[in-house]
């Protein structure tokens, strides 16, 4: 009898442990399971490789020979590594509904209205810039455009890049981060205006400005706080406080260090035993860390989730796996060739960039 995506909810954990199990031996190496580190524990221990957004991409794009490649993740993620693999490779995304919500905050024909606003007032000197976090018709929109992708990790050295080009920078999608790597790169609060894509009309005086910010948000990391960084120091005088990016820039500066999810893993690992980290970042990659080092204190600055990443399950993850064995291939992530062409000069450019 044909399963249902429904009737998988009914599996025992035993009974999904070894459906996935049994299936990854089936396929071999044609199959790759990548897991973002915001997934649970349920997904990621599944995983062939952990990683952030742009090193799962890479590790995609490496591994030819698998044909098959699940990615744990949400959807610009998937769209990032369907683009970069070759045409033998299909990309899946085990759940349709992980969908970054930050990334659906910039639509191209609202970025078409502000590009078209700012190359007027800084008469084409203007370079646009897309967090990877963004849907691969925004990137392709860069990519048209003179325009790079960056990512958490490298933001601030496109960002460096953008204005020595040409002295002004559109910055898509996360206000915080632009906002962030442009002070990093010594960019004056001043000089930093927020695009607002539900206003009628573009505020007065943009020409002034070096740096324009889309105003996209990601609601995990614009939880945390500067009072929460303050009770985290009262009850843990001698730890280390450690933010991402995507954080407002008071919170980011009240922190001793930010940076990627991958640079928050390596603080993790390189501190000394003993030594107490307060991090303020998806609480379940936070959690994790906290039970592979218990020789050290590794706490949440706060509780705050990703429901888009916890989307994806281990009976979606079954699902998936088994629709592949039994040549039921669903969730397949697709770009048409013309976005994907263009989005990945955008890629391109970032790794000549940094
Ligand atoms: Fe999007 Fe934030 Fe979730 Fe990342 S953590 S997928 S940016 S909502």
């Amino acid at each position: 009898m044909v399963k249902l995506a429904g009737d998988y909810l009914r599996l025992s954990a035993e009974d999904v442990y070894e459906g996935i199990t049994r299936a990854k031996v089936e396929l071999g190496r044609e199959l790759l399971i990548l897991g973002h580190h915001y997934q649970g524990d349920e997904v990621i221990r599944f995983a062939d490789y952990r990683g952030d957004s742009l090193e799962l991409c890479r590790a995609a794009a490496a591994a030819t020979h698998a044909k098959y490649v699940v990615f744990c993740g949400v959807d610009f993620m998937a769209e990032s590594a369907a683009m970069l693999c070759g045409s033998a490779q299909e990309v899946f995304l085990p759940a349709e509904t992980a969908r970054c919500p930050m990334a659906a905050m910039a639509d191209v024909a609202d970025a078409r209205k502000a590009w078209e606003h700012l190359t007027s007032v800084w008469c084409g000197d203007v370079v646009p810039v897309t967090y990877q976090n963004s849907s691969a018709e925004l990137k392709a929109f860069c990519g048209r455009h003179g325009g790079v992708v960056c990512t958490s990790s490298n933001a601030r050295a496109v960002m460096e890049w953008g204005l020595t080009e040409k002295g002004h920078v559109l910055f898509f999608a996360d206000e915080h981060l632009g906002r962030n790597s442009a002070l990093g790169v010594g960019v004056s609060g001043e000089d930093i205006a927020v695009w607002n894509p539900e206003r009628r009309d573009p505020p007065e005086g943009l020409g002034g400005y070096k740096v324009v910010v889309w105003n996209g948000y990601c609601h995990v990391h614009t939880f945390f706080t500067v009072d929460q960084v303050a009770r985290a120091r009262e009850m843990y005088p001698q730890a280390s406080v450690i933010v991402h990016p995507e954080c407002p820039a008071e919170v980011v500066a009240s922190a001793d260090g930010n940076g990627s999810t991958s640079f928050i893993v390596k603080a993790v690992e390189d501190a000394p035993t003993g030594s107490t980290l307060v991090i303020g970042t998806e609480v379940k990659l936070v959690s994790r860390l906290a039970r592979e080092h218990p020789e050290k204190t590794v706490v949440p600055l706060a509780h705050s989730a990703c429901d888009a990443m916890s989307q994806v399950t281990q009976y979606k993850l079954l699902y998936t796996l088994e629709g592949v064995l039994e040549g039921r291939m669903e969730n397949i992530v697709q770009v048409p060739e013309e976005i994907a062409g263009s989005a990945n000069r955008a890629l391109e450019r970032m790794l000549e960039v940094t």
